[in-house]
């Protein structure tokens, strides 16, 4: 007896020690990446590196599924320890019977370990290991994880593994939302995945459903409606395609993440519907063989990515148009689209009111000579006009104002990584398009910007922490950059930005202007790049950004590519989508009153005659005074101007007159008929000249020119170019003291010089007199 118990007692330690050297079902196969949006839906998914849809074990298994499940494999399975004797005995007997393995009398737990060992032949030894494996899986863990390993591993037919893939190949929709007849037909697919699939052996499938559903039935767990709606319902259709919603994410996460579910912040019903209005749009610009678009949809509060449309899903069959190609990450030439930073960050610094006058004239810089897109000048205008009508000169203007290198610090700041090189690199057309930057990069910046104003007028207070790039992920909100003391731009310039590009900027040879109509209040900005290459459009509401680009992928220019013709008409039709969401309100701090002079829109000096009072930030009141105003002194009739060489002082009228440089005001007053020119002087008096009457506008101060020789060999043509104040005007022009020839009206002469240093001495009928120095350069020295 004692023996006996002694035997028992060994036997069960030597089960026990062989339970625990069982080997413990495990999963190593490779994983399909899934991408999911904010509420759960599947936008899309990729075949794991085995070529298999196996998704990633989900949270839970539907219940629908759990009961059909265990109702035909193992109605016993709550109950027993992983193995099942009832079973194997039956299944011994009947095997016995047979003389070969016919039923394997498994439990779903045994399924699972044989699953973990990639469903190798049937052998006694085989099961036995099956069962030891199965009773240790029971012992360390719990039912429903034994269900969720067989739910995400089980074969449901061809290269689909798991009910998840096979719900949404299937049936197009997701495991939760499955109806009775589904999930019998799920639960009766894995015991023969190779005999009996969708469109493979329906009617031996249909009976195996049906036969499941009766049980069901029978066992009242349907009722006698349900079930007799349920096998009226046809089959699951054979494999269809994955949900494609976004495409160019899901590839980006299969790159990044790959085999894993990533949970975005993705709204499925927005994604859609752009998608629907980048195609729409994309077949009117193939008309002009433009063929890829992209549209980024960023929220403001948190940044999180509603919508990302990496281009556009119109067929492609050969390839030839690119359309794989993410544009939201592909750094492109900017055009004018980085123009606002640069004007939020003079006013953020205060060196530049929000709309002092800036001058626009003809103007060489570095060796380039940038113009506008109307090639006309105005001569000067409001830095805010300048910005809303993306004025190339003064844009240029405003960098040097600024400096190429604090520009690429405050970029940097704002969020880009693209801008790498050193600012010698890039020069003053940095501003023009000349470095390159992602949609991606730009939505993050637009909406760090928007965030700022947004937290100023909620908070009263925000930081630098607001400045980040868009978040995919709700887990990506950990790790922003550090707190930084002091945010890049002040939501006072984010304010005036934002001023500046909610006005009308229809530029006038354009159309594109109807799209502003029946839009909500928006900010926005276009940009071209050279060649037409790029056309991009951003959008910003209190509540969204919105950016987009259209352009060819290979980067093949187009005629008529430009931001608004191409661009803006998705932006706004995107916005007609969005909720209105009102305005931001003016911030409250970090704001003054002071007096400007209207004309300059500088802070007034003493002579400045029209002022008003106005908002500016307070960093503004470190700007320069208006130096436009001055004293001029005038005769009794006010229609000369006079000194003390030829009238009595008491017969001087002294009075304030709003006077720009020469070659500012020769292009201000063709479109200001109310710019007063000076008055001549007097006869007789002599003129001293305290106000310069003319002005080199090329070349500039000891500039260094390389004339590049024509073909055979002789330097080719400069083309120096004066303004004189007044008109009709007649001015004589010397090269190094040889008389060149003498120009009206329009001050320019044409000429050739060697290289080495000259000087141009321009003398007018009056007799006055500038000159300038330059030098030719040969192109070794350039
Ligand atoms: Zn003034």
């Amino acid at each position: 007896m004692r023996l006996s118990i002694k035997l028992l007692a060994s036997a069960a330690a030597l089960f026990f020690i062989a339970v625990l050297l069982a080997p413990m079902p495990t999963f190593h196969e490779p994983l399909s990446t899934v991408v999911e949006a904010a509420d759960g839906s599947l936008l899309g998914a990729r075949v794991a590196a085995d070529g298999q849809w196996r998704f990633p074990a989900p949270d839970s298994v539907p219940d629908k599924y759990t009961t059909a499940l265990i109702n035909y494999e193992d109605r016993w399975f709550r109950w027993h320890p992983g193995i099942n004797p009832v079973a194997i005995v039956r299944a011994l007997k009947d095997n016995i019977h047979a003389g070969e393995i016919v039923s394997g009398g498994s439990t779903l737990t045994m399924q699972v370990a044989r699953m973990s060992r990639h469903n190798p032949a049937r052998t006694y030894s085989g099961k036995i290991i099956e069962m030891l494996s199965a009773l240790k899986l029971e012992l360390f863990r719990s039912k429903k994880t034994i269900l969720k390993l067989y739910a995400a591993n089980a074969p449901f037919g061809g290269n689909t593994v798991g009910l998840e893939a096979a719900a949404w190949r299937y049936t197009g929709r997701s495991p939760w939302q499955m109806t009775w007849a589904e999930a019998a037909a799920f639960a009766v697919l894995p015991n023969a995945p190779s005999l009996v699939y969708p469109g493979k052996n329906s009617l031996r499938f249909k009976q195996k459903r049906d036969a499941l559903l009766e049980a069901l039935c029978r066992r009242g767990i349907i009722d006698s409606l349900t079930y007799s709606l349920a096998l009226e319902e046809p089959l699951p259709d054979p494999a269809g395609t994955m949900p494609s919603l976004a495409p160019h994410l899901v590839s980006w996460f299969t790159l990044t993440h790959p085999g894993e579910r990533i949970k975005t912040t993705i709204d499925p019903y927005l994604q859609k519907n752009i998608t629907d209005i980048i195609n729409f749009h994309q077949r009117e610009l193939e008309n002009n063989l433009i063929f890829n678009s992209a549209a980024i949809v960023v929220r403001v509060d948190d940044g999180a990515v509603l919508a990302y449309v990496g281009n556009c899903t119109l067929p492609d069959s050969t390839g030839d148009y690119c359309r794989d190609v993410d544009i939201i990450r592909s750094v492109r030439s900017t055009g004018s689209i980085l123009k606002p930073f640069l004007y939020a960050g003079l006013v953020s610094s205060g060196e530049m009111l929000p709309n002092e006058l800036i001058s626009d004239i003809p103007t060489r810089f570095q060796g380039f000579r940038p113009e506008n897109a109307d090639f006309s000048y105005r001569g000067a205008i409001p830095a805010g006009d300048a910005l809303a009508r993306s004025l190339n000169i003064p844009a240029v203007r405003m960098l040097q104002r600024f400096t190429e290198e604090r520009f690429l610090r405050l970029l940097s700041r704002v969020g880009f990584t693209s801008f790498n090189k050193p600012a010698s690199y890039y020069g003053l057309s940095l501003i023009l398009g000349g470095g390159e930057a992602s949609l991606w990069e730009l939505a993050g910046a637009y909406s760090s910007m928007a965030r700022v104003e947004k937290q100023c007028n909620e908070k009263a207070t925000y930081t630098s922490r607001d400045w980040h790039m868009p978040l995919l992920t709700t887990e990506s909100q950990a790790g922003l950059a550090a707190a930084d003391p002091d945010p890049p731009l002040s939501a006072p310039a984010i304010w005036f930005t934002y001023e500046a590009l909610l006005r009308v900027n229809r530029p006038e040879t354009e159309t594109g202007w109807q799209y502003f109509g029946n839009a909500p209040e928006v900010a926005w900005k276009t940009g071209t790049s050279f060649g037409f290459r790029d056309a991009w459009a951003i959008g910003t509401t209190p509540s969204e950004v919105i950016a987009v680009w259209s352009g060819n992928a290979d980067g093949e220019g187009r005629p008529g590519l430009t931001g608004i013709t191409a661009s803006a008409p998705t932006l706004f039709d995107i916005l007609r989508t969005r909720p209105h969401t009102g305005w931001f309100h003016q911030p409250g701090e970090e704001m003054t009153m002071v007096k400007l002079c209207s004309q300059s829109g500088m802070r007034a000096g003493p002579y400045c005659t029209d002022t008003r009072d106005e908002w500016i930030p307070v960093k503004g009141l470190k700007s320069n005074a208006c130096p436009y105003h001055t004293i001029v002194h005038l005769d009794r009739t006010e229609k000369y101007r006079v000194n003390m060489s030829c009238v009595n002082p008491g017969e001087i009228v002294n009075k304030p007159w709003f006077i720009l440089p020469p070659a500012m005001e020769y292009y201000y007053k063709q479109r200001n008929p109310a710019y007063q020119t000076l008055p001549p002087y007097k006869p007789g008096c002599n003129d001293d000249r305290e106000v310069s009457a003319m002005e080199f506008i090329y070349p500039p101060p000891d500039a260094k020119i390389f004339i590049p020789r024509g073909f055979t060999g002789e330097l080719t043509e400069m083309l120096p170019e004066i303004a004189h104040r007044r008109r009709g005007a007649i001015v004589y022009w010397h090269l190094d003291n040889n008389y060149l020839g003498m120009t009206q009206g329009i001050h320019q002469i044409s000429l050739r010089a060697p290289e080495g240093d000259h000087v141009l001495t321009v003398t007018d009928d009056e007799g006055f007199t500038v000159s300038r120095r330059f030098r030719i350069v040969s192109s070794s020295e350039r």
